[in-house]
């Protein structure tokens, strides 16, 4: 048996200011046949690492392809997509025959020319292949799950938890389904229901917790073989954007239908329940300071780089230095220019740094002040479940109490590295900011004393209505209030 894997993922905002080239997944993964770690997946490439992993005692040949991944941020340059999905093609054709094929996408992709990014690459690996071909795709739950990819696919497995700590078991899942279907033990049948909607589902959260957990139970007995709920990612400017929910049974097409389309009328019901309380910056910050004890962690989603933002919003921060707030620490700002200064100036050096508020309006203004430098650390990581992500060379800066973490490879906060790379202890300070959405609460959550959220004016709005859509299919909720909810495969 032979099985070919690869990887080409990104999350496109495609309101984003920043473009994204093939610069971008140098930055990120850009690992060629046989250049993959052994030690962790990177981003998406779970489905080739587990697959490497599990050949031997599986009794199939995995042929490796390129991986390509970028963080999140704007469109992506169409001739580095075509270049990269090009390589992957011919990496394929290469090793053709093949029995089955692994990919690790990311699900929210766009390409200028290309809106459904994963049902262009499903849709040329099928051609290639020929329709006996067993494909198996692995996405992000904040995936644009298009009609064209379902269709294209025989197996597509989502990410079930978010924060995203599932990746691996997800991939897992996927290549025994794929095994299964090539020994022809399973027929696998997927089932597509749109939710018409728009929203944000962290299942951190009871009411999410216990749907998904539900969907977990039922996988696995009465021919079910998986059940994917799509959050969808309200940034990318796509028709297909939406909540969407897959159901794959084993050859029962009428039970995969009734079932998707019995969890979807659940999740619409869902509508509005699912996000937490979102405060005001003044208020978030005046309620984190009123919390007996500490840390408390605040969160600052609308800044969030893993939806794409360029992570240089200074509207927290220039309220806690107004605030003169003791004892409080923000990360990550990226600015890598201010960096560069930083460690120019050197460890301990007190000087006149501008830095944030660079790239965008929705950046806001650059802070300037009198800086001290109180740590400076050359190619930093930090950790999101068993992967590793890069920082680049990372510098922070003491402006009285608040201590800023300042990076050079853009990233949301993610482990506790962001901060102790630097000498910066969360655990002991009275406020700790963190961009990013939900993936912080994995290692934050438990440190945290308490968790506030708060709505700063930073690109990633919870209010989909301040959103300037053009392409996404309307009627769509929260933006029109009757919808129509159907099975679409
Ligand atoms: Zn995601």
């Amino acid at each position: 048996m032979r099985l070919f894997a690869a990887t080409i993922a990104t999350e496109s905002n495609t309101f984003s200011p920043l473009p994204t080239s093939l610069d971008a997944y140098k930055e990120s993964v850009f690992l060629r046949p046989g250049e993959h770690p052994e030690e962790t997946p990177r981003m998406c490439t779970a489905p080739l690492w587990v697959a490497r992993r599990r050949a031997q005692a599986d009794g199939f040949t995995l042929i490796e392809g390129s991986c390509f991944a970028a963080s999140p941020a704007g469109t992506t340059n169409r001739a580095d997509y075509e270049f990269m999905r090009d390589e992957i093609l011919g990496q394929l054709r290469a090793a053709l025959p093949v029995d089955g094929v692994l990919l690790g996408l990311h699900g929210a992709m766009v390409a200028h020319g290309y809106d459904d990014v994963e049902g262009d690459v499903v849709a040329r690996v099928r051609a290639l292949v020929g329709p006996t071909c067993v494909i198996g795709v692995e996405l992000d739950l904040h995936c644009h799950l298009t009609v064209k990819r379902v269709i294209g696919a025989d197996i597509v497995v989502l990410y079930k938890e978010f924060p995203h700590t599932d990746v691996v078991e997800r991939a897992e899942d996927m290549l025994a389904i794929v095994l299964k279907t090539i020994r022809g033990q399973v027929k696998p049948v997927m089932s597509l229901y749109d939710c018409r909607q728009i929203g944000s589902y962290p299942t951190t959260l009871p009411l999410m917790r216990a749907f998904v957990d539900r969907m977990k139970a039922m996988e696995g007995s009465s021919g079910i073989l998986s059940i994917s709920i799509g959050h969808c990612f309200p940034y990318g400017d796509v028709p297909e954007l939406g909540g969407r929910i897959l159901v794959m049974t084993d050859g029962d097409k009428a039970r995969a239908d009734a079932l998707s389309s019995e969890i979807g009328q659940e999740f619409i019901s869902m509508r509005g329940k699912t996000a937490p309380q979102y405060h005001g910056v003044d208020e978030g910050i005046s309620a984190g300071l009123a919390v007996e004890g500490h840390p408390v962690v605040l969160a600052d989603p609308a800044d969030n780089a893993g939806g794409g933002a360029p992570t240089d919003n200074t509207t927290i921060l220039r309220r806690l230095i107004a605030r003169d707030v003791p004892n409080a620490a923000l990360g990550p700002i990226w600015d890598p220019i201010a960096v560069r200064l930083c460690f120019a100036a050197g460890l301990g050096a007190t000087f006149p740094l501008r830095f944030g508020g660079k790239i965008g309006p929705a950046s806001g203004l650059p802070i300037d002040a009198e800086v001290t430098v109180t740590g400076l650390k050359r190619d930093c990581w930090q950790s999101f479940g068993p992967t590793q992500v890069p920082l680049g060379d990372c510098a922070a800066v003491r402006i009285g109490g608040v201590e800023v973490v300042l990076i050079t490879k853009r990233s949301q906060a993610l482990g506790l590295e962001l901060f102790s790379n630097l000498g910066i202890h969360p655990h002991t300070k009275k406020l700790v900011v963190v961009k990013s959405t939900n993936h912080f609460m994995a290692a934050f959550g438990p440190i945290a004393k308490q968790v506030l959220y708060i709505e700063s004016d930073g690109p990633l709005s919870r209010d989909y209505a301040k959103i300037p859509y053009k392409k996404v299919q309307r009627p769509i909720w929260p933006l029109d209030e009757v919808t129509t909810p159907r099975l679409i495969v």
